[in-house]
């Protein structure tokens, strides 16, 4: 098929077959360097004693990052187990090909539920004695013992055995025969907060109360059960949280949970969010732009619409507050974001044309904008930018 234009001559046929090569670079989309995950975990690593384990958490699709690719890298690095919410973040992982132990960080409460663990052989995390019975009776079904790792509630309220009652329960679940102990862990609340190095703070008594629970359960005679209690901000504080795991997310990607603590680390974010100019366009000073008009140009415009919104991810109260980097400079987004574009204010280049590539999140030059500068902005964490980006952007490995 062929259509004569102008007087260029198109061939159609070339492009009927596009799905075999689908341009992921076509409108926005995530970069991810394996690299920077792999030396990040390298250095985390060498903050911890030799004995003891690196869990990369991996959940939500690895903070939004591809959950296989950072598995492979933080694998690379020296992780020695893998953290996931959910059963099916496991089984993806399992049937991906990793062979890492994987510990599930949510709750499994059905029988048919840890039946699918137990054949993906995933270990799911045990907050009552029923849940224990159940795994006991699996394992027995099997004729094999069922790992798996035990959770006490130690400040957080959310899983995990009541602690006071943790000692009395304990003994029981060491009579059962058919699982295995293969963990005791506990979650901290509050280890991001400012105060967490203050003897007082949530964080300190929440491991003087794991601490004590230890001792009162004599988990020493039990030498197989890995202990953990620390999550990035955890482990940052100091080696008094380590235990014989820690279990690492957003440091692992690149950024502090704690601004506060200097411990000469020098993470590299892994993440980059790119985005093409789809138009352009100049208006006149006086002009407002996009939904509710709230933007009104102080002077003549030259306006790059960029080919993503909130339906990508991009918080839609970050309108108005964030940058965009291209060459080495900022541009301001402007007017509200709407959900599958946003305009920036390129005034001031003479280098953007349309089919540009813009930087929303990453380095380029000495100008960086991180999920950090995001959830400032947006009132939020970067936890929650992280994970927010949606299936329509294409995630890129860059290595
Ligand atoms: C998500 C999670 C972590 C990792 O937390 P970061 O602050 O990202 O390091 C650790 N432990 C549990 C139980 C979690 O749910």
């Amino acid at each position: 098929m062929q259509i004569r234009q102008t007087n260029q001559v198109f061939n159609f046929d070339k492009y009927l077959t596009f799905e075999k090569d689908i341009d992921l670079k076509q409108r926005a989309w995530i970069e991810v360097k394996g690299k920077a995950i792999e030396t990040n975990v390298r250095q985390l690593r060498s903050k911890l004693s030799k004995n003891c384990q690196f869990m990369a958490v991996v959940k939500a699709d690895g903070y939004g990052h591809d959950a296989k690719l950072v598995s492979d890298y933080a694998i690379k690095g020296g992780a020695s187990q893998l953290g996931v919410a959910t059963l099916n973040e496991g089984i993806k992982l399992r049937s991906s090909g990793v062979k890492k132990p994987i510990l599930i960080l949510g709750n499994l409460y059905t029988k048919r539920d840890l039946i699918i663990s137990f054949k993906n052989d995933l270990m799911p995390t045990i907050s009552s004695i029923r849940e224990c019975l159940i795994c006991n009776n699996i394992g027995k079904h099997f004729g094999l013992k069922f790992s798996l790792h035990l959770k006490v509630d130690t400040g957080m309220s959310r899983l995990g055995f009541e602690c006071s009652e943790f000692v009395q329960q304990f003994e029981k679940i060491k009579s059962f025969d058919n699982i295995s102990i293969e963990g005791i862990y506990s979650h901290l609340s509050s280890a991001d907060e400012i105060n967490s190095l203050d003897p007082k703070s949530n964080t300190q008594l929440q491991r003087q109360k794991f601490q004590k629970l230890l001792k009162q359960i004599n988990v020493d005679r039990n030498k197989n059960i890995k202990i953990h209690l620390a999550n990035s901000a955890g482990m940052l504080i100091d080696k008094n949280f380590h235990f014989h795991m820690v279990r690492v997310g957003l440091s692992m990607y690149g950024y502090k949970p704690l601004s506060k603590i200097n411990n000469n680390l020098f993470l590299n974010p892994a993440l980059f969010l790119k985005v093409k100019v789809a138009f352009i366009r100049t208006i006149d000073k006086g002009v407002s732009v996009s939904y509710g008009g709230k933007f009104i140009s102080n002077r003549k415009t030259k306006l790059a619409v960029l080919s993503i919104g909130y339906a990508d991810g991009v918080p839609r109260n970050l309108s108005g507050k964030i940058n965009v980097i291209h060459n080495n400079k900022f541009y301001p987004q402007v007017g509200c974001i709407t959900m599958d574009q946003m305009m920036v204010d390129i005034t001031d280049s003479n280098d953007i044309q349309v089919g540009s590539t813009m930087l929303l999140l990453g380095s380029d030059g000495d100008k960086t904008i991180s999920p950090l500068d995001w959830a400032r902005e947006s009132n939020t964490i970067p936890w929650e930018i992280l994970c927010s980006f949606k299936n329509r952007l294409p995630k890129v490995q860059v290595d």
